[in-house]
């Protein structure tokens, strides 16, 4: 029985869990200064605070600004207690758009042509449906 009751959060931390024993067995036990709390932390992370808030407000926010948004905050913070919690909402914010990208339909392959950079490119339907197209 997993301990988790977040639909898809059991697979990404069996995959944190392989990728954190590959880091280990990489770079050993790692012991590190924060590095975190200066002003210049602190106003980008009100900076990204904001982007963040207008982005969404104006209907056009990404899964790249709100974690922008989590890990400025984080880098912000000074206290080590308000840090660790901002880094598990960093962690969860992860969570969050692993199982967003994991439930999104799989993209048909790409079929431009050619693949020389010399003739001008012919764009498949999949290219075409998903924006990139000549301009
Ligand atoms: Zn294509």
């Amino acid at each position: 029985m997993s301990p988790f009751t977040t639909p898809g959060l059991a697979r990404f931390a069996e995959e944190v869990d392989a990728e954190r024993a590959r880091q280990l067995a990489r770079f050993g036990d790692q012991r590190h200064p924060d590095g975190t709390g200066n002003v210049g932390q602190q106003e980008y992370a009100e900076s990204a605070r904001r982007w963040c808030q207008d982005a969404f407000g104006c209907g056009y926010g990404t899964w790249a600004d709100v974690l922008d948004k989590k890990v400025a905050e984080a880098k912000a913070e000074r206290d080590p207690a308000r840090l660790r919690a901002e880094l598990i909402q960093v962690s969860a914010v992860c969570a969050a758009w692993v199982s967003d990208l994991d439930r999104r339909p799989a993209a048909p392959a790409c079929q431009c042509l050619p693949a020389s950079p010399a003739a001008p490119r012919i764009y498949c339907d999949a290219c075409l449906a998903a924006g990139v197209s000549p301009s």
